[in-house]
């Protein structure tokens, strides 16, 4: 029995697990503080997008579009750049950083997006803004190249390259989170604080969790400020924690400004946040404290109570972001259960390289599949045509309708989940994590017996 790592054996996508490059570079801009992104291309780019981000944490929030037509289209459509940059200062007086977001169309037209930033700033922004702080910030996403995550990982790059400026060393640790959900922000944080940390967290969006006040403000912003930014040039170390989704631009802080860098790993399951607690006391030295050996006794607790009863054996298939993947199967492992198929979304010739997936190769004593470039098709052809036995399937809504058809549990975990309510609000990340993890997992499980009446005498007893 093996691991194999393979990439699909067909061109074309049905039913896609990933959108493209320019989603990544949204996401990552909603992480800070008074900015407003211009995607520079057709509408739909901002729309779809902003609807998926919007559906997935039920919250509004504000992007803008160049609006590209027919003629840009055909003889270029800097004009509409020039254009969308005015009237978004003008119309909102507090906004400082400008990212000009590229599209397909847009980078095929050729659009020299860096020369019309330059000529903004020589001319527009000394002519009608001379008082005002404005950043504008080229991020290259042509749709063709990558996916939504190599988009988030441009766009995380190139902020911190615009911003990260050498100064007095500040005693803070960077901690780029990667592609995470409020809930896992205020995980992160919680630990953080239990260690006594002082630390920078990046690009973070925990007010997409946000409250309706009674001054009617109904609109999210990330919390990011562009003192972070420019701080991470002096921090003690930054922390990437998704390999994929932020990796980059901890790679340049080590090599323009000497932060060391370290990648990962994903604090999912109880062995990651132990890495993680374990390399923060190696970067600060300061302890990991009792609290949080408590909460790790608690999550154990809550693990063996359902492991070897339920969970074990158990066969899963698991798709998304690849970090998101592959720290889910090493957790899925750890529980004792089998994840069988793990379907990554794009064709990142560097999967076969990342060490995780090169133990997962090593250490597997069972068959699983690992498909790269994969669509949806491929679970689902998988169960159709070959027989693909599943207990579990984890991943985001858009998987909703194999797991329907084929009436297999579904835990919704990723980006975006838009079918179930809430799920924003809980981390997959941390001790606190491992536990909502593994209860939901179970819980799933549960429901699905008592509806297939599949060995539900064991809830009765238990
Ligand atoms: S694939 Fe191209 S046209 Fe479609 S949303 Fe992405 S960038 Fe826009």
């Amino acid at each position: 029995m093996s691991c194999d790592v393979k990439v699909k054996d067909r061109t074309g996508v049905i039913n896609p697990i990933f959108t493209c490059q320019p989603a990544g570079a949204q996401f990552a801009s909603i992480g800070i503080k008074d900015c407003i992104g211009i995607v520079h291309g057709g509408q739909g780019c901002v729309m779809f997008v902003r609807l998926l981000i919007s559906q997935h944490f039920k919250e509004s929030f504000e992007i803008v579009s160049s609006s590209v037509h027919e003629e840009g289209a055909v003889f270029g459509a800097l004009d509409r750049v020039e254009q969308a940059v005015d009237v978004l200062l003008m119309r909102y007086p507090h906004v400082k950083v400008v990212p000009i977001i590229t599209t397909c169309s847009t980078e095929v037209i050729g659009d020299d997006v860096d020369g019309v930033v330059t000529k903004l700033e020589e001319e527009l922004l000394q002519v009608k803004y001379p008082d005002r702080e404005v950043h504008l910030i080229p991020i290259h996403t042509p749709s063709f190249v990558g996916s939504m995550v190599t988009g988030y990982d441009l766009a995380v790059w190139d902020f911190v390259k615009a911003f990260a400026k050498k100064d007095e060393p500040n005693g803070k640790i960077n901690l780029i989170t990667g592609w995470v959900n409020p809930g896992d922000v205020k995980e992160l944080k919680h630990l953080l604080a239990e260690m006594q940390i002082d630390a920078t967290v990046l690009f973070e969006i925990e007010s997409f969790d946000s409250p309706l006040l009674p001054d009617g403000s109904a609109v999210s912003h990330g919390n990011t400020t562009i003192e972070d930014l420019t701080g991470t040039a002096n921090a003690l170390e930054t922390i990437a924690l998704n390999r994929y989704e932020g990796g980059k631009a901890a790679q340049f802080l080590e090599k323009q400004f000497s932060v060391p860098a370290m990648i990962g790993p994903t604090p999912i399951g109880i062995r990651n946040t132990d890495t993680f607690l374990h390399n923060l006391t190696k970067i600060t030295g300061k302890p990991i404290p009792q609290s949080l050996v408590r909460e790790r006794g608690v999550a154990i607790d809550a693990l063996t109570d359902l492991t070897h009863m339920f969970l074990a054996e158990k066969r899963v298939a698991i798709y998304g972001n690849p970090d998101l993947v592959i720290g889910l199967a090493e957790f899925c492992l750890d529980l004792e259960m089998k994840p069988v198929l793990l379907l990554l979304g794009d064709d990142n010739a560097g999967y076969v390289d990342d060490p995780r997936i090169k133990a997962l190769q090593a250490n597997v004593d069972y068959g699983m599949e690992i498909v790269t470039n994969a669509d949806l098709w491929e679970l689902e052809r998988r169960i159709k045509d070959e027989g693909l036995e599943l207990d579990l399937i984890l991943g985001h809504s858009k998987g909703r309708f194999v797991a329907i058809e084929y009436n297999i549990p579904m835990l919704r975990v990723g980006f975006p989940t838009y079918d179930r309510a809430g799920l924003w609000r809980y981390p997959v990340v941390g001790y606190a994590g491992a536990t909502w993890l593994a209860e939901q997992m179970a819980n799933t499980l549960f429901t699905d017996m008592e509806h297939k009446k599949n060995k539900e005498w064991i809830l009765n007893v238990w």
